[in-house]
């Protein structure tokens, strides 16, 4: 599948009353140019655009468009969609897909988060537990984290490369470039195999993380949610920034670009995300089965049969 990658593109989102307009470099790392993850995203950018109430609407009608979408991909059984989150600690990934995958039929989509691998991951190659998860044709699979863990945690945190159980003689200065190519190589034959893989980086700022962990202390409700570890890894902050600028640019193909999504605003941020996946999906002209003649006269026997049941 192709996307219009054109970075001066138009975004127009319908909303009551207007439409929300920004270009799609406002929220994409466009594949082969450079970007600056702080001087060309604003994490509070929201086009300029501030009816809460109205974006929310949109979003319930995305919700269904994303349904309709995935009948159809169920049922022509060709693609599958692949759908990777990646974000600092409370940068709402969770809330994101719960919201705009409320529409979606739950036999039709999985969802897998990724955490610290266990003995057994480590015992194989780190794409490993990622295959495993892959969404089969028809199925949307949605990787909450995944694989760019090893250049992200893992980079940051480089004595964990020692649990890895590597070959000692990978473990040098070209690593994390490997990786880019190992992942962008993996993408691609996914691509062509049928996978379309959308990454979404939700970028919040360090302020509103703040605000959303003093909140998760302050409110009982949502103390559950709240993990020390959270503000230990707040402490790499500018180490993480960094990982995610490098990813962005060497991982954002035109296979599989990565959009970075502003997130201090939850509403923007499910907007632009659920926008994102129906344009994807309406791209590949999913299509509903097509009856030959003989099926068709066949379903017109059987219906035959079945009216005369009563008789
Ligand atoms: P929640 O919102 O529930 O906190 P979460 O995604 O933060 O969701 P956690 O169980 O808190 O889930 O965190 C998962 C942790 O696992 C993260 O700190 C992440 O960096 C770590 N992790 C994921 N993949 C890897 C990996 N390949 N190597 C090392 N650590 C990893
Ligand atoms: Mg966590």
């Amino acid at each position: 599948m192709k996307l219009n990658l054109d970075p001066d593109r138009k975004i127009k989102i319908p909303v009551d009353g207007g439409k929300v307009e920004f270009k799609l470099k406002d929220i994409m790392a466009v594949p082969k140019e450079k970007i600056s993850l702080k001087k060309d995203f604003d994490p509070d950018f929201t086009g300029g655009f501030d009816d809460k109430a109205g974006a929310l609407r949109q979003v319930a009608a995305n919700v269904d468009r994303l349904a309709e979408q995935q009948d159809k991909l169920y049922a022509q059984d060709t693609y599958s969609l692949l759908i990777i989150f990646q974000a600092m600690d409370a940068a709402g990934k969770d809330s994101a897909i719960r919201h705009v995958m409320s529409g979606v039929n739950p036999q039709g989509c999985h969802v897998t988060s990724f955490k610290a691998p266990s003995s057994l991951e480590l015992d194989h190659d780190y794409l490993w537990r990622a295959n495993l998860a892959l969404p089969a044709r028809g199925m949307i699979g949605i990787f909450n984290r995944s694989y760019y863990e090893e250049l992200l945690v893992v980079r940051v945190h480089q004595d964990l490369l020692a649990k890895q159980k590597l070959p000692p003689e990978t473990i040098d200065d070209d690593i994390w470039k490997r990786r880019y190519k190992e992942i962008n190589n993996f993408e691609k034959y996914l691509s062509d195999n049928g996978t379309v893989v959308l990454k979404f980086f939700l970028n919040v700022s360090k302020k509103e993380q703040k605000k959303r962990f003093l909140a998760r202390i302050d409110e009982p409700e949502k103390n559950w949610k709240f993990e020390p570890g959270d503000v230990r890894e707040r402490g790499f902050w500018k180490e993480y920034q960094q990982a995610y600028e490098d990813l962005l640019n060497e991982t954002s193909t035109p296979e599989s670009p990565w959009f970075v999504i502003p997130a201090d605003n939850k509403w923007f941020a499910r907007l632009a995300i659920s926008e994102a996946i129906c344009t994807a999906l309406e791209r590949l002209d999913l299509k509903y089965p097509e009856v030959d003649d003989a099926r068709r006269a066949e379903l017109q026997k059987i219906r035959a049969q079945l009216e005369a049941e009563d008789k």
